[in-house]
């Protein structure tokens, strides 16, 4: 039974990599890693792991493995370039795993299996890793000469993971036999010839918190409940008490409602003509505001998902263009769904639902549809914001990362949405063919690296 259990484990890297896809949306290095303490035991193939571990790996509680290559330099390249950073996540339901080492480099992979954050952007626990000196897997240059390699990483239990998950130290006294399979095998391809000569910097995903301005957003005071959620109460405390929405049996909607209200108490605090969009933490982008096609993003609308989003349509598309002719209106309905979906999955997570929202979901799954549909009609009528308005595309990405993230959190808690067609809408986007343009202008836009990584096409 025990050994069943790391088999689950291991199968579900062994499944994520067939899948050749490599979820993404982890930019940032893994902090406050707890480290091992330096007699701790090798984890081997027949380490315990509890029925915890397993059990939250299946509902996707454990949504964080990921691949780190954190270093590298390759000798065939004559530059010398090192190997940039880069820490893509592996996600239980993850896809992608076409990002490629590239030939004749040596490499350090880091492999770390543990908790996300309630937004996706780090672990805020680790329970297996390599990450310790000595053990970190090391993959030299003649290996990676070849087209394919196969590396196994030996993971060890951190003292954190063995508090967390009930593991005494017996438990994981089991000596790994040297040389032998061990906790995760990992097939990694390398790149094919003649892609070594291009430019890390366009091989690389971009990354919106490198072009992003932030700008910080005033404290109030706010002592009201979280209900559970960390970013109700972080939109809760960012919202001007004026601007606060108060609707005491639906407290997701009171965090889409008071995200409005943070934007708007942002927007009104400059005189230019932007939009603002609040992230996290006392922090959001302000965008300026392209020319005004939002009349025109309707027309970029496929006969299907017009159908499945009815209601968003008529509302957001065509009664209201006439009040809101600015296209950056549906990137603030879209950053306010954010705070439906997240604040309700937090909340959720926390056995705090109150069934405020029979699905706060399909609502963020339109406004990813529809905002990538007026990248579309801005790519027609205002080419050039599309060039040179960075925050546009900094604030595209980060709303995008975060939609398809919630939504596929979202789609695992059954229980709660069972009438959630959110995932539905989602991969509307993602495949059907009446969308073959939006998928075209993403990939134009952001780039195939991203669009494949975050939206999965
Ligand atoms: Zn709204």
């Amino acid at each position: 039974m025990l050994l069943q259990k790391i088999n689950d484990v291991s199968r579900l890297s062994a499944a994520l990599i067939i899948f050749g896809t490599i979820q993404s949306c982890m930019p940032k290095r893994v902090t406050g890693l707890s480290e091992p303490s330096k007699n701790s035991k090798m984890a081997s193939v027949n380490m315990p792991i509890p029925d915890s571990l397993k059990s939250n790996v299946q509902s996707g509680a454990i949504d964080g493995l990921t691949l780190e290559v954190i270093g590298g330099t390759c000798t065939d390249n004559s530059s010398g370039t090192n190997i940039p950073k880069s820490l893509r996540k592996i996600g239980s339901n993850g896809k992608v795993a076409d990002e490629k080492l590239k030939k004749n480099c040596d490499y350090t992979i880091v492999l770390s299996l543990g908790k996300a954050s309630a937004n996706g952007m780090s672990l805020e626990k680790i329970y297996l890793t390599n990450d310790m000196d000595g053990i970190r897997t090391q993959v030299s240059r003649d290996k990676t000469s070849v087209d394919s390699i196969s590396i196994v990483v030996r993971l060890a239990m951190t003292e954190e993971g063995k508090k967390i998950l009930n593991l005494g130290n017996g438990s994981i006294d089991i000596p790994s036999k040297p040389n032998s399979e061990s906790d995760a095998d990992i097939k990694i391809d390398i790149a094919k010839p003649g892609s070594q000569s291009t430019p890390p910097s366009a091989i690389t995903n971009y990354d919106w918190k490198k072009d992003v301005t932030f700008s910080d957003v005033p404290t109030f005071d706010f002592s009201g409940a979280d209900f559970g959620s960390v970013f109700y109460k972080d939109i809760m405390q960012h919202t001007p008490s004026n601007e606060r929405f108060s609707m005491i049996s639906a407290r997701s909607t009171e965090a889409h409602e008071s995200l409005h209200g943070l934007n708007n108490a942002m927007r009104n605090r400059t005189k230019q003509d932007d939009g603002f969009f609040y992230f996290e933490n006392g922090k959001g982008v302000y965008v300026p505001q392209p020319k005004k096609v939002m009349a025109k993003v309707k027309d970029y609308v496929g006969p299907n998902f017009k159908a499945i989003a009815s209601s968003r349509y008529s509302l957001y598309l065509i009664t209201q263009v006439k009040d809101w002719p600015e296209v950056l209106y549906l990137f603030d309905e879209w950053s306010a769904y954010i705070g439906t979906a997240r604040s309700s999955i937090e909340m959720a997570n926390a056995g705090q639902w109150d069934k405020g929202n029979a699905d706060p979901i399909d609502g963020l799954a339109d406004f990813l549809y529809f905002c990538s549909a007026s990248i579309v009609a801005l790519k027609d009528h205002d080419p050039q914001s599309l060039e040179t308005n960075k925050q546009l595309k900094a604030a595209f990405a980060m709303l995008a990362e975060q939609s398809a993230h919630y939504i596929k959190v979202a789609s695992k808690m059954t229980t709660h949405w069972p009438t959630s067609d959110g995932e539905k809408r989602f991969q509307m986007l993602q495949s059907d063919a009446e969308n073959e343009k939006i998928r075209s202008m993403l990939k134009t836009y952001m780039g195939a690296d991203w669009t494949k990584t975050h939206l999965g096409f």
